[in-house]
């Protein structure tokens, strides 16, 4: 339906829960993806749908339970972290030296649609604030 198609609609439909979601394809390079970024903890991609010219997706190659940021545990501090640097690495390397946004999208009501926590980073455009 178009409600389904829409990234609202998938968000909304979507379940929380820990099983595989299509992260792991990527991570396992079962679908294809343009990875901008990789080292033996993260991957950085291209989102599919890009909401700015620059878009992309920093995600955990081992979920361990990070189906979002608000099943964070103490242990997951440094994942976070080294998440957190490597945008940072990857803004640089994409040339957004007028700024950036980094976003984590919890639940539903974030319109959180894939439960493997990832961090978008979006740049090249005007941001604007309040975000929708
Ligand atoms: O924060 P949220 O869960 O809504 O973000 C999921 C993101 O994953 C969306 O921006 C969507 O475009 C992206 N995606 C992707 N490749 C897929 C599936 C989803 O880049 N195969």
């Amino acid at each position: 339906s178009a409600y389904m198609a829409s990234e609202k609609g998938a968000a909304v439909a979507a379940t929380p829960s820990d099983s595989p979601t299509i992260f792991d394809k990527i991570i396992n390079k079962e679908i294809p993806a343009t990875i901008v970024y990789e080292d033996d903890k993260v991957l950085a991609f291209r989102d599919i749908a890009p909401q700015a010219p620059t878009h992309i997706l920093l995600i955990p190659k081992v979920k361990d339970g990070l189906t979002g940021l608000s099943k964070a545990e103490e242990r997951h501090s440094v994942i976070l972290g080294h998440l957190l640097y490597t945008a940072k690495l990857v803004a640089k390397q994409e040339g957004l030296e007028d700024g950036f946004r980094i976003v984590i999208n919890d639940g539903p009501s974030a319109c959180q649609s894939v439960y493997h926590i990832h961090v978008h980073l979006l740049g090249g455009r005007q941001m604007n604030w309040p975000p929708g």
